[in-house]
């Protein structure tokens, strides 16, 4: 296997996963999605909620927050010393006061404070709750680590999606350059220059064949590598995009750890 990155920024990342099959590649995307745990909001305690929303949509409105998560720090409440109580291995208190001295008060996930500085809402500009004069909320809520399996609410990532990898091929010697392949690539693609036809960004091809299709005299091709593999993900800031697939790749090789010593016991 060998991973190539192709673009970054601070929070998406496009790499190539190759020499791999397609049931490694969607592993992959499962563990990401499912398996690399974030902070969220799991438990709220409403002490006064006379605003408009119903206690149980305030709650779930919080719990979508996403907070920007430390996984050096906490523990898993299942994989707690504490089995799940909440400890400060494993939670951390939010809390929020807030009463509207005027009309239209919108208040803001930046208004949580946290115990803990390091684990806050990854904008200050999430709107929660609007507020008519004289209205107030008091609450406390509780976050913890959990898994996408479990909650989308703990999905590290907003996209997670991969695609073969594109060759396109162009028959110099039957192409009479008369670039209707450019006019209908939807992706920009191709382009026609000095009257011959150049790939311009090859990765990023979506595989429609709409060029092959189009071209009269056969001249372009299009096919996919079935071993590697083009990764596109977007985090929702929780993690760093490097740090979701480090540990989505750490928390695979512990699977097939897992399962090499379970085959193990059962032959032994
Ligand atoms: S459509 Fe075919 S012939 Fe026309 S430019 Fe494209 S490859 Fe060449
Ligand atoms: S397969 Fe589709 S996206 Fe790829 S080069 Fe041809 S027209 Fe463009
Ligand atoms: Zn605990």
């Amino acid at each position: 296997m060998n991973i190539r990155i192709l673009s970054k920024d601070e929070n998406s990342l496009k790499f190539m996963l190759e020499n791999v099959d397609v049931t490694f590649a969607n592993a992959l995307r499962r563990i990401i999605l499912v398996e690399v745990p974030t902070m969220a909001i799991d438990e709220v305690i409403i002490i006064e909620n006379t605003s408009p929303l119903f206690d149980e949509v305030l709650a779930h409105r919080l719990g979508l927050i996403p907070l920007k998560t430390d996984l050096q720090s906490y523990t898993l409440p299942e994989e707690c010393s504490c089995q799940g109580a909440g400890c400060t291995q494993c939670q951390l208190t939010f809390t929020l006061e807030r009463e509207a001295e005027e009309e239209g008060v919108i208040v803001y996930s930046g208004e949580l404070k946290s115990q803990d500085p390091s684990v806050v809402p990854v904008s200050d500009k999430i709107p929660i709750v609007r507020l008519a004069r004289g209205q107030r909320i008091v609450l406390e809520a509780y976050a913890s680590l959990g898994r996408g399996k479990n909650h989308a609410k703990y999905q590290p990532v907003s996209t997670c999606s991969y695609k073969y990898k594109p060759i396109v091929q162009l028959e110099g010697d039957k192409c009479e350059a008369c670039g209707d392949c450019v006019e209908i690539c939807p992706k920009g693609v191709l382009d026609l220059k000095n009257k011959s036809i150049m790939i311009k960004d090859v990765f990023n091809c979506s595989l429609c064949k709409a060029c092959e299709e189009e071209c009269e005299f056969d001249a372009i091709h299009v096919e996919s590598d079935d071993t590697s593999f083009i990764f596109n993900i977007e985090s929702t800031e929780a993690i760093s995009p490097e740090e979701i697939v480090k540990t989505a790749i750490e928390i695979f090789e512990k699977k097939v750890k897992e399962l090499q010593s379970l085959l193990a016991s059962q032959t032994s």
